[in-house]
């Protein structure tokens, strides 16, 4: 980011004839954009990657919570599951007395 040398404000990158140009709206002071305003575009795409990791983010914890939620039914299934097999495992005993 660039500031005007002049109002030392912060200038805004403007687009004119294809090419862009960091103007100072108090001024009018602008100048071509170059390597060091390219860095600005970065930061902005950087910021955009930063939104998406977020929203990756998000969606774990939505993934989470489902797990979260089938595990429970699997493990109610194993509660069932266990205690079939100690049901059977009581009338086996029984049987076998
Ligand atoms: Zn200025």
């Amino acid at each position: 980011m660039d500031f005007c040398p002049k109002c030392e404000i912060l200038l805004k990158p403007v687009k004119r004839d294809g090419k862009t140009y960091l103007t100072c709206k108090r001024c009018g002071f602008s100048k071509l954009l170059n390597a060091q305003s390219a860095r600005y575009s970065t930061t902005r795409i950087i910021e955009k990657s930063k939104h998406r990791t977020i929203g990756v983010v998000e969606e774990k914890e939505e993934l989470k919570e489902k797990a979260r939620e089938e595990v429970k039914e699997v493990s109610q299934e194993r509660v069932r599951e266990l205690m079939d097999l100690l049901n059977q495992e009581q009338e086996h005993a029984e049987a076998e007395e």
